[in-house]
């Protein structure tokens, strides 16, 4: 593939940008900071200046932090940097052909280029939703979990995956009692494989919370506050949270042609099939020159450098967006970082560097794939470059915790 790609043909003078979070907000900045001097504008649909989602379930929902710490772009610094901010209203059509946006007053926005950073949305249940029942993404959904928590004293958090984990971790600190429901053998098995899983699950134990394995949800206790699962069982607790994944927003990318498949469709310049027209964060699905396949990533890192490249982008670079995945999360005392991305076949090395702290190493064919290290603060960025030169190594080195870990970058 050539970059063909997503520069506008010329350089733009009006910059839309649909979507009101942390990619939005960074492309802006990004915007400005390469010195597109055009007129720029930033549509969301939450009535929030762009704000990133990781204190959500962490920080905000325990009351610790407040909610500007989570603002990307707010007011003073947008009209500083002359960037149009409308909020509390969605884009709800978009002409491809005109170069038109559409809002939900129906007024119009021309743009000369555009970049659809529309993110996902959480998935709730099929059927009526009682008051009790929860998901987390926005502002308002920690708020409305956070409140609930202060009457509760128990709680069900549903979900393999990392935001019901870091849910279940912030609810225990708050003082409930929590049972953790998961699909999988392990705690996040899907995301970190039952070796690690195990690990995570042995945190969450530790603390007190109960795990409850290898459940599926079936529906809704009657008449509730609970969940029935398959096995015909009730877990109760006075609110309920699930995270059962997000969906990629592509409604408006989809109305206007533009192909979607898990979505929004990017080739490695971020771009869409349309000029001009490009899409960074959870909602897009971009080629991956490193792993030669499509991947969507809801990660906050990704959001962030892939608006930064897009934005570049849209002002005539052609930047391939190829970076290693880097994730991180918090977990009661346990901070974590991943890079890389790993097979379920890959094997799994494990060192202990102490009590409450390892690194976990994914191997195929002896070269690392990801590694994850949990509180051995400093590791990252050795570990990412093991993994970005997919250096060739000794299982038998890396679970040895005397072996400094630059002596295994040395190796390459
Ligand atoms: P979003 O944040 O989803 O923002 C998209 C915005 O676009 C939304 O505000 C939406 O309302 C708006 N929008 C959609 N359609 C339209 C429209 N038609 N018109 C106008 N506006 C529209 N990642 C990590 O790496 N580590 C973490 O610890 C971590 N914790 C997380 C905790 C929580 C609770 C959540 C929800 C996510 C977490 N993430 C974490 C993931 C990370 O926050 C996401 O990857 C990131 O928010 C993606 O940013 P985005 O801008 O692409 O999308």
């Amino acid at each position: 593939m050539s970059p063909r790609t997503g520069a506008a043909p010329r350089t733009p003078r009006t910059i839309a940008i649909v979507g009101g979070g942390l990619a939005a907000g960074e492309a802006a900045k990004t915007l400005r900071s390469e010195g597109f001097d055009g007129r720029l504008v930033v549509v969301a649909e939450e009535a929030h200046a762009p704000y990133e989602r990781p204190p959500l379930s962490k920080e905000y929902l325990r009351g610790e932090a407040a909610a500007d710490k989570a603002t990307v772009l707010d007011a003073d610094l947008a009209s500083e940097q002359r960037i149009e901010l409308i909020l509390g209203r969605a884009a709800t059509d978009l002409d491809l052909h005109a170069r038109r946006l559409t809002l939900a007053d129906g007024s119009r926005l021309p743009f000369d280029g555009l970049l659809l950073a529309t993110g996902a949305t959480a998935r709730v249940p099929v059927g009526p939703r009682p008051e009790w029942l929860h998901v987390l993404r926005t502002f308002e959904d920690a708020d409305r979990i956070r409140e609930a928590a202060r009457l509760a004293s128990s709680t069900v958090v549903a979900g393999g995956g990392w935001i019901a984990a870091e849910t279940a971790a912030s609810l225990r600190q708050l003082g409930l009692e929590v049972t953790l429901v998961v699909p999988g053998a392990e705690v996040l098995e899907r995301s970190l494989g039952p070796v690690v899983g195990a690990m995570f699950r042995s945190v969450h134990e530790s603390h007190g919370v109960r795990v409850v394995r290898g459940a599926r949800v079936a529906g809704l206790a009657e008449p509730g506050p609970g969940l029935r699962l398959a096995d015909g069982s009730i877990v109760a607790g006075d609110l309920v949270v699930v995270g059962f994944g997000a969906a990629p927003r592509t409604e408006l990318a989809e109305r206007a042609g533009l192909a979607v498949a898990d979505g929004i469709v990017v080739d490695e310049w971020l771009s869409t099939a349309a000029d001009g027209v490009l899409a960074a964060g959870d909602v897009a699905s971009a080629w991956h020159p490193r792993y030669h396949e499509r991947v969507r990533s809801e990660h906050w890192d990704n959001a962030r450098r892939q608006a930064r490249t897009a934005a570049r982008n849209l002002l005539g670079r052609a930047e391939s967006y190829e970076r290693v995945p880097y994730f991180f999360s918090d977990q009661f005392d346990l901070g974590m970082e991943v890079v890389g991305r790993f097979a379920a076949s890959d094997e799994v090395v494990v060192r202990r560097v102490d009590d409450d702290a390892f690194i976990a190493f994914w191997l195929r064919d002896d070269r690392l794939t990801a590694a994850l290290h949990a509180n051995v603060w400093g590791a990252k960025k050795t570990l990412e470059r093991l993994v970005d030169q997919a250096v060739p190594v000794d299982g038998a080195l890396l679970s040895d915790p005397a072996v400094p870990l630059v002596e295994l970058a040395a190796a390459a």
